[in-house]
Parts: structure tokens; C-alpha cells; sequence
């Protein structure tokens, strides 16, 4: 074994997540298979088995807590780098149909390469989420959308809520979500067709972690997502 199982399991027992032993087993290998290309490829700065379980694994599972995933539930994970959260929920609940986004292609190469090593499946795709949320096979067609790690709430929002369909769930990961970053971010939720249900601090390992989970109340606007351009120059 490359990680401590028992850590695994009672870190996920710590935040009220419950994993089966298939679980685990692929997340052993997803931290031998990332330990060793993270020498040639630059994907996490945390290497050590303990924290990867930690940091990555168990703050990426954190999200079962609040949602669920698994058979007929659509999920992407936009910003998905080395596949946090979104590889490491399909690792949990395989059966979910995962699409995995991130701008940066050779990140994505591990993902693939990740994927095919554990036998699971998902789409992984090279793109901004703003060009995805423009086109019609993306738009309004998530149950949940994630990200961890990516960007100020409110350019997030504009990222993901197009993505989500009428009745699911934008459910965004943080660190500490500071009181300005939350209302401009709860601000552009509701402007996106969102409303904003629950709003959680958890500690994990001493840390301070955040989720936000908002329900998709209305379609979104047709203006939005704007180009990049935009979104960062006045964002919402
Ligand atoms: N989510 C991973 C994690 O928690 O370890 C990676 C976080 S990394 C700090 C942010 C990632 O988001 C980068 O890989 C970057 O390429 C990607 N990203 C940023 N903006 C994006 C966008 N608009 N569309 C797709 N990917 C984006």
C-alpha cells in the first residue's frame, strides 16, 4: 500500500463520508500513480502519502457529505487539474456519468492516463468552462457542477451555474470563504439563477475548508457565461 488505509477511512469517518475497500484500493493507486508522474509533470505541490490522503482525498470526498452522486447522476468538475475533486469522487462513485474540465492539457493527460489505469470511466476535456457553457451540449445538462481551487466565487459562479441544469446543484470548494469573496459570490449565485442552500465551514486536519452548495432555481440568462475577458475585467 502506498497510503495509510486506516487514515483514509477514519479521516473520511472524521468528516462523515462513508467509502467502500473498492474505494480505497483505487485511491492507493491514485496516489502511487501520482506520486510517481508528479516527477515528470508538475501536478501538486503535496507528495507525501499522508498528505495526499488529507489534503486531497479526503477534502476532495468531503463533497459526499452534502451531495449525492453515483447512477443517473451527471457531474462535471471544472479546473479538475490532477483530478481533485473530480477523479477522486469517481473513485467513490463510479457509476456516475463524470465529466472532467480543465484548460491546461497535460494535466488532463494524467487524468486520462489515471482513468484508464483504474478501469473507470469519464469524459476528460481540454476547454474553458466558458466556451462549454456556450455550447449546447453542455449547457443546462449537469445535475452538479464542482470545483475546487479555481477562482474568486463570483468568476466561478459565471463559469459553472450556465453548466447546471434547472433543479441541480452548483457546489463549489474552497479554503477559508471570506465574508467580501461570499457576498459577491452569493450576489452573482442568484443573477446566474441560483439559490444558495447550504454554506458550510468544515475542519479537516486542522484546516479550514468551505462548500457552498446552491440549487439551480432558473435558467441562466442567455448573456452568460461572458468571455474571459469580461469575467475578469467586471465581474459580477
Ligand atoms: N481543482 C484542482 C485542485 O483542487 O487541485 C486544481 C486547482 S488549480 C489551482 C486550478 C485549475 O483550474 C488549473 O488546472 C487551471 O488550468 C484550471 N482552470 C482555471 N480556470 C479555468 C476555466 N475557466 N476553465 C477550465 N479550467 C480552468
Amino acid at each position: 500500500m502506498t497510503i495509510s488505509k486506516e487514515l483514509l477511512l477514519q479521516s473520511c469517518a472524521d468528516i462523515g463520508v462513508s467509502i467502500t475497500d473498492e474505494c480505497c484500493d483505487r485511491l492507493d493507486t491514485y496516489a502511487a500513480l501520482l506520486i510517481d508522474y508528479n516527477q515528470k509533470v508538475n501536478l501538486t505541490a503535496i507528495t507525501q502519502p499522508d498528505e495526499i490522503v488529507k489534503k486531497h482525498f479526503v477534502d476532495s470526498l468531503l463533497l459526499l457529505r452534502f451531495v449525492k452522486l453515483g447512477q443517473g447522476i451527471r457531474y462535471a468538475d471544472i479546473g479538475t487539474g490532477g483530478g481533485f475533486p473530480g477523479a477522486v469522487l469517481l473513485c467513490a462513485e463510479p457509476k456516475s456519468e463524470a465529466v472532467l474540465v480543465d484548460s491546461i492539457n497535460k494535466k488532463l493527460d494524467f487524468v486520462r492516463f489515471l482513468l484508464r489505469e483504474l478501469g473507470l470511466e469519464a469524459e476528460v476535456l481540454t476547454a474553458r468552462a466558458e466556451e462549454l457553457g456556450r455550447n449546447p451540449k453542455y449547457r443546462e445538462t449537469f445535475d452538479v457542477v464542482t470545483a475546487r481551487a479555481v477562482a474568486q466565487l463570483n468568476q466561478l459562479s459565471e463559469y459553472c451555474m450556465p453548466l447546471v441544469k434547472v433543479n441541480g446543484l452548483f457546489a463549489p470548494m474552497k479554503g477559508k470563504l471570506e465574508t467580501d469573496e461570499q457576498q459577491r459570490g452569493f450576489g452573482a449565485i442568484a443573477n446566474l439563477g441560483g439559490k444558495v442552500l447550504q454554506n458550510e465551514s468544515v475542519i479537516i486536519d486542522g484546516a479550514q475548508r468551505h462548500i457552498v452548495v446552491a440549487e439551480k432555481i432558473s435558467q441562466t440568462p442567455t448573456k452568460y457565461p461572458r468571455n474571459q475577458a469580461q469575467i475578469s475585467k467586471k465581474p459580477l
